[in-house]
């Protein structure tokens, strides 16, 4: 999921993208709504977070500019303003939600989520691997008709592994994708967190059908039922 954040606070903004990386999106800045206007018009996201108070071309006149181009991409209005006609008038313009300052990044974060699941086609928002379902949006996991609640750390790991569904994924790949490299490669944290996982998504985590570890590379995460019909 990419986002665009169009703040001039840099610390604001700063702190947005921080967050929301750490939720494993894409984050894109603009400081300005001339630049922030520029970037929504030619390149697509999959949400904007569009201050209202900007120098050079305010939030209102870009969202403006945005629908009459006809972009339909969701967008949140942030604004220190509170007044009841400034959300009016956003909501009237066409924003998808309204977040008056100064909020939480976890109401921000959940916020986003719903304009995202409201937007995104239900298929797109879904990984899958046998009976095991992985929703990008709300970051739960779901198997055997239990909803499984992950980490952030967690969700990032399972989701690399997902995307990379039948393939070997090497424990530099993992530690390049998941922890950017904050960690040795000789630490055992990929092994910590296999483990969590394991006793969170398979049925028995001591004879794991999904996540197999390759030993002296890395893991894969397989389809149980593709699997069997391979070696039958
Ligand atoms: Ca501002």
């Amino acid at each position: 999921m990419r986002i665009l954040v169009v703040e001039d606070e840099k610390k604001l903004a700063n702190f947005i993208k921080h967050g929301l990386e750490e939720e494993r999106y894409i984050v894109e800045i603009a400081y300005n709504g001339e630049q922030g206007l520029e970037m929504a018009m030619n390149n697509e996201y999959d949400a904007i977070l569009l201050d209202v108070m900007l120098p050079g071309r305010d939030g209102f006149s870009i969202l403006q500019e945005l629908r009459k181009a006809g972009i339909k991409v969701p967008i949140m209005m942030l604004t220190a303003r509170g007044a009841t006609e400034d959300r009016v008038m956003g909501l009237d313009l066409g924003a998808d939600d309204y977040l008056p300052k100064p909020f939480s990044f976890e109401e921000l974060a959940a916020r986003l989520r719903s304009i995202l699941r409201r937007s995104a086609p239900e298929k797109t928002t879904k990984l899958q691997c046998g009976d095991l379902i992985l929703d990008t949006i709300t970051h739960f996991a779901y198997r055997g008709g239990k909803e499984i609640e992950l980490t952030t750390k967690e969700y990032a790991l399972l989701e690399y592994l997902m995307r990379n569904k039948n393939r070997i994924v090497s424990r530099s790949n993992i530690l390049q994708h998941v922890w950017r490299h904050s960690f040795d490669p000789e630490s055992n944290i990929i092994d910590v967190y296999i483990k969590r996982l394991r006793e969170k998504i398979e049925f028995d985590p001591s004879q794991p059908q999904l996540i197999q570890s390759i030993r002296g590379v890395g893991y894969r995460i397989r389809e149980v039922e593709e699997n069997k019909s391979n070696e039958s």
